[in-house]
């Protein structure tokens, strides 16, 4: 079928890198590009002979135009899928607008420099006007829309877990299951041990950042924000058990209320452990999180990078995690008249992700719909010039495809309602 260039090689690009090798009708050939190409080198040579893709590696800085562009114009992909940081979403969309090429990533674009102050005017006019306080949000990329439309090009953003796979169960229970959806409540659970103190599942600066901000929630037409940490509900997780879990700020909450017509509240909910929760505000409290520069010593350093260079790698947790995730959306509202409720949800199993890629669940269940997501746009399953999030294609062969390629989906219609 195609070419597909794989921007990073963490933990959730190790996982696209093998699924789409275990895809090699429509990834006859990946190249992988990341800043470090030692990693590239070592999962090519781990994956060659076991696959017909074709690998091929290379080094670049996505932060770099001229360099990315360089690559894509020399390799000619029919995809670039960004699976590095969401810092270099823009950058890797500039780059397929000037060479012609589709895109897609995992999550939404925040900037590094939290301080840079051409950033922060626009951060802070945002802040006031939408309500919400979080680094990242859609405004950055949904104003490329005209000029993808214009070039003919698809980005998709957000195709991992949540965002992602949560917004095509939105659009799977809008199209089958509801003729109205009231209330979405996103619960993202993860039951996994690693046996440290504190880790984090994926990058800890993206993820620390995420889960210290203030928690926000969708209602009746606003955002409503709340101190961090500050809704907590207890809940019964299938194949999990009961969890605490903790409302917080997320970014498929703000396409989701544009896109989910009439839609009245959504929440999204995260379980954390107490162990995690005190770790986390001690860091805060001391000054790690920042995102601004410190001199020590004679260097500038961020707290939370030099944090992050003392974390265990999310990649490494693999062989160490055992125990289940469990994602998914409980949606209230009605059909033929009728009130009615739905929970549609994945139960992921941290050790059969390792036997089988080699990562833990969180990995996984981003990896694995990272590559059904490119694999609608090189497939053509899912057509249109323009940029938009999951939730705005037709649900049904993504929905297919989930259960085809390892995170099969269920429906529990009366399900416990979080309060
Ligand atoms: P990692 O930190 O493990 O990996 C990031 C990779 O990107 C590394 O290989 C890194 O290179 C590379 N990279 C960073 N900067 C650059 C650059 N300037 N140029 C080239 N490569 C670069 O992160 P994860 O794999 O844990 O996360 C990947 C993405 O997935 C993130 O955007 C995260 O937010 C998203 N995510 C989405 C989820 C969802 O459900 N939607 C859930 C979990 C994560 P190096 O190795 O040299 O550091």
């Amino acid at each position: 079928m195609g070419k597909a260039l794989i921007i990073g090689c963490g933990g959730v690009a190790g996982v696209v890198i093998h699924k789409c090798c275990q895809n090699s009708d429509v990834f006859e050939e990946i190249m992988i590009a990341s800043r470090t190409k030692s990693k590239c080198d070592a999962i090519k040579e781990k994956l060659d002979g076991t696959t017909p893709t074709k690998i091929r590696t290379a080094k670049v800085d996505a932060d770099n135009l001229d360099e990315l562009c360089a690559l894509i114009d020399e390799y000619k992909p029919d995809i670039v899928m960004n699976i590095a940081l969401p810092y270099q979403d823009l950058t890797i969309m500039d780059a397929c607008l000037k060479c012609g090429v589709n895109y897609m990533d995992t999550a939404n674009y925040e900037p590094e420099d939290t301080d840079d102050p051409e950033w922060r005017a626009i951060y802070e006019k945002r802040c006031k006007e939408e309500g919400f306080t979080a680094y990242f949000d859609y405004s950055w990329q949904w104003a490329y829309k005209e000029k993808f439309e214009k070039a003919g090009l698809t980005a998709l953003l957000g195709s991992g877990f949540d965002p992602g796979v949560t917004q095509a169960y939105c659009a799977y229970a809008q199209k089958h299951l509801f003729d109205q959806i009231d209330t979405i409540d996103i619960l993202d659970c993860n039951g996994g041990d690693h046996g440290y103190p504190f880790a984090t599942n994926f990058n800890p600066e993206i993820n620390l950042r995420e889960v210290s901000a203030p928690g926000s929630y969708w209602e009746n037409g606003h955002w409503v924000e709340i101190p961090a940490m500050s809704i907590k509900r207890e809940y019964d997780f299938d194949q999990v058990g009961h969890k605490d879990m903790y409302l917080l700020h997320h970014e498929e909450i703000e396409s989701l209320a544009k896109n989910i017509p009439g839609v009245q509240r959504i929440r999204f909910f995260m379980t954390f452990g107490q162990s995690y929760l005190t770790h986390m505000k001690c860091l805060e409290n001391v000054g790690m999180l920042s995102t601004t520069p410190i001199e020590f010593e004679g260097h500038q350093i961020v707290p939370i990078q030099f944090l992050k260079a003392l974390l265990p790698d999310p990649a490494t947790l693999g062989p160490r995690t055992k125990g289940k995730t469990n994602i998914g959306c409980i949606f209230t509202g009605k059909k033929d008249g009728k009130e009615k409720t739905a929970y549609i949800y994945n139960v992921c199993d941290h050790k059969a992700c390792y036997r089988e890629v080699g990562s833990q669940a969180i990995s996984y269940t981003t990896g694995v719909p990272a590559m059904i997501g490119a694999m609608m746009l090189m497939t053509g399953r899912w057509n249109k010039p323009g940029v938009f999030t999951v939730e705005e294609f037709d649900p049904d062969p993504y929905m297919e495809a989930l259960n085809k390629w390892g995170l099969p989906w269920q429906i529990n219609d009366n399900p416990v309602l979080v309060d």
